[in-house]
């Protein structure tokens, strides 16, 4: 019997609480999505059991068989060994060296690729979003850690067997918080979603966020991105200065960057970024411009990313395209 031709890619964003599975078509058009709970504190063979139910379940909302999936790209935490596909550590997860790449083409008898997450990100933005036709884009994803990346003319900027662009641990502040990796004063440590809560959860303790304390208390376990959206948009001064000295913060660490890369659009995502735009890309922009060599402002655009939640599967579906599949 004639192989039906393969044509469906699959885009998969392997979070550190969540994971997603997209369907999309030969075009890139979405097709189903499904989600399911990571729990990868059950373990890596009850975490790679998931990642195939959650793909057999978007391949059946979507009406397709698996036999005509031409290939699978996966975003996922690192480090990764990004040739043989594997991932060497996740410590949100507590896996390591899950071979995910072999298990999944064995599972579902087509290619498939792993990406750095935010590397998967950014190369979505650059192919279907904020990034598109530029020679070189900075991805910049502030949250609890601040991912970084660069697809420089169509390809992810990446080390020899992982990714790069670890903009998360540039250092910004000499004798700064400790950041998990072990040293001090990294832009993660001092801008990212730890920070920013702790900040704010003495700002609240000392009387001056009233609206934050009406929404959370002194919980920083409630200080989602929307809540503090809510509080600088109800007035606490306190906190919009605190976002706005994260932001500058990475303004700091992405005019470095620019100066050694000069992209054409930076790139900022995430859930602070999507909730507080103008806020953190207008504090972001003029930081960079500040700072920068005056030939790399010309034509330097810094955006808001486009496609939300979509950046990763819509990425890695297509880097799986890009590196072959079955056709
Ligand atoms: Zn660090």
């Amino acid at each position: 019997m004639k192989k039906t031709k393969a044509s469906h890619w699959i885009g998969f964003d392997l979070g550190g609480t969540k994971m997603m599975a997209v369907v999309f078509d030969g075009s890139f058009r979405l097709l189903a999505s499904r989600k399911a709970k990571t729990k990868g504190l059950n373990g890596k063979n009850d975490g790679l059991e998931r990642i195939r139910t959650t793909i057999c379940g978007a391949l059946e909302d979507a009406g397709i068989e698996a036999g005509k999936l031409a290939g699978i790209g996966v975003g996922c935490p690192g480090p990764l060994n990004l040739d043989r596909g594997i991932i060497l550590h996740a410590p949100n997860l507590g896996w390591r060296n899950v071979n995910l790449k072999s298990s999944l083409e064995k599972a579902f008898q087509c290619p498939a690729v792993i990406a750095n997450d935010v590397d998967a990100g950014t190369y979505g933005e650059y192919r279907f979003g904020a990034g598109r036709g530029a020679r070189c884009v900075l991805g910049i994803f502030p949250g609890t850690g601040i991912g970084g990346a660069c697809i420089y003319e169509g390809r992810i900027l990446r080390g020899r067997t992982g990714s790069c662009m670890e903009i998360g641990h540039v250092k910004v502040q000499p004798e700064g918080r400790l950041c998990g990796c072990g040293r001090r004063g990294c832009l993660e440590s001092t801008a990212g979603r730890l920070a920013i809560s702790a900040e704010a959860a003495a700002a609240v303790y000392r009387g001056e966020a009233p609206i934050l304390q009406s929404l959370g208390g002194t919980d920083i376990a409630n200080f989602k991105s929307g809540t503090l959206a809510k509080s600088i948009k109800g007035g606490d001064a306190a906190i919009e200065n605190i976002v706005r000295a994260a932001a500058r913060h990475i303004g700091s660490a992405a005019a470095d960057a620019v100066n050694l890369l000069a992209p054409d659009v930076i790139v900022l995502g995430g859930g602070l970024v999507e909730a507080l735009p103008d806020l953190i890309v207008g504090e972001v922009r003029e930081t960079v411009l500040a700072r920068i060599m005056p030939a790399f402002a010309k034509g330097l655009k810094i955006v808001p990313a486009e496609l939300g939640d979509n950046a990763v599967v819509m990425g890695a579906a297509a880097l799986a395209a890009e590196s072959g599949g079955t056709t």
